[in-house]
């Protein structure tokens, strides 16, 4: 259910239906738009009498919402999500295209410097690095845990760059939360529904990946979990799903972000790198994702791929970084896309 509140509604007005929304013991959740505001209700079993909010102050219409999604949808927010930071112009959907960038793993704060140096150089404006690593193998590099954490805090204020990064579980989640700018919850954790309200209880944005095998439904679905909860800073990530091709690790499936873009309002994000685990791959589909419409990139960069301790080989050499920015600007403005820069206040320590 859905209540559309009148263009010129009060914020007095908005605040009135929310409480009475929370007292007939629903979940209100209040969307400004440019137009008008509108609330979504959840938490109702069945459904809601409309009658007594269609009559409230300020009210245009109560309409009842269709899909098994609600506040991921443009039926309750027309407008497009704009996920902001403070001290910086860089945003999470808007014209500005949000670039991140960085090694899968932080493995030393040597080799984190080293990729976030040249990264911030080619116009990143966030510094991603697992901290926490879901592997296939449990003999396989598990990441630095919170150290990792504070080599990247220190990325942040040396360079500026806001720092995307994993949380596995509820506890990783906790000190993501207190490092990071945004927490990612990645592919294997899509539908861990326990991870998802936790980071919907978080104070900062989250980035959600595409589980491998996951329709466009069940992603929304699981985006929805984050939103119900009260966090609706959610930014989605198409990261290739799993296919019989074995000439790319996984299939990019670019034909999504225009699919989302026409049932929610939510930004999304294209991973060329784990897309198609072949760095020969990741700049033509990084031009084809910008090309689609995508909000943002995530791109797999290290100083040395050779010796990286995870995804070498769809990782980035810098130099082949500092051309995909050159091409992708290229394209973001056919596309009528701009790449902002970090707010100059933000680079804290770097000479100008
Ligand atoms: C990652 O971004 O580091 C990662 C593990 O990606 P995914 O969850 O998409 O596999
Ligand atoms: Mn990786």
């Amino acid at each position: 259910m859905l209540v559309v509140m009148k263009a010129h509604a009060t914020e007095e007005q908005v605040r009135g239906v929310c409480e009475k929304i929370e007292r007939l013991g629903y979940r209100a959740h209040a969307m400004p738009g440019a137009q008008r505001t509108a609330i979504g209700i959840t938490g109702n079993k069945g459904e809601v009498e409309q009658g007594t909010l269609e009559e409230m102050a300020g009210v245009q219409e109560v309409i009842k919402v269709s899909k098994p999604y609600k506040l991921v949808s443009r039926d309750l927010k027309e407008d497009n999500t704009v996920i902001r930071f403070a001290g910086t112009e860089a945003t999470i959907g808007g014209t500005g295209l949000a670039i991140v960038a960085g090694p899968c793993a932080v493995e030393s704060r040597e080799q984190a410097f080293a990729v976030a140096e040249r990264v911030h150089r080619a116009g990143a404006q966030f510094f991603r690095g697992g901290a926490y690593k879901p592997r296939t193998s449990p003999y396989s590099f598990q990441g630095l845990g919170e150290e990792g954490l504070r080599i990247m805090a220190e990325i942040r204020q040396q360079y500026g760059m806001k720092i995307i990064t994993e949380a596995i579980d509820n506890e990783s989640l906790d000190l993501v939360e207190e490092y990071a700018d945004v927490i990612q919850i990645g592919a294997r954790n899509m539908q861990n529904f326990s991870l998802l309200k936790r980071a919907g209880r978080a104070k900062k944005p989250v980035l959600l990946k595409r589980g491998m095998s996951a329709t466009l439904e069940e992603f929304l679905m699981a985006a929805e979990y984050i939103l119900s909860e009260g966090n609706y800073n959610v930014a989605l990530c198409e990261r290739g799903v799993r296919t019989f091709a074995d000439h790319t690790r996984n299939t990019l499936d670019l034909s999504l972000i225009p699919a989302v873009q026409r049932l929610s309002h939510l930004p999304i994000f294209v991973d060329p790198s784990h897309g198609t685990g072949k760095r020969n791959k990741v700049t033509p589909l990084s031009r084809a994702a910008v090309a689609v419409g995508a909000d943002g990139l995530m791109v797999e960069v290290h100083n040395k791929p050779d010796e990286a301790m995870s995804d070498g080989p769809q990782s980035l050499f810098p130099d082949q970084f500092d051309e995909l920015m050159k091409q992708v600007r290229q394209i973001a403005s056919v596309v009528g896309r701009t790449v902002p820069g970090i707010g100059l206040r933000e680079k804290v320590g770097v000479s100008m």
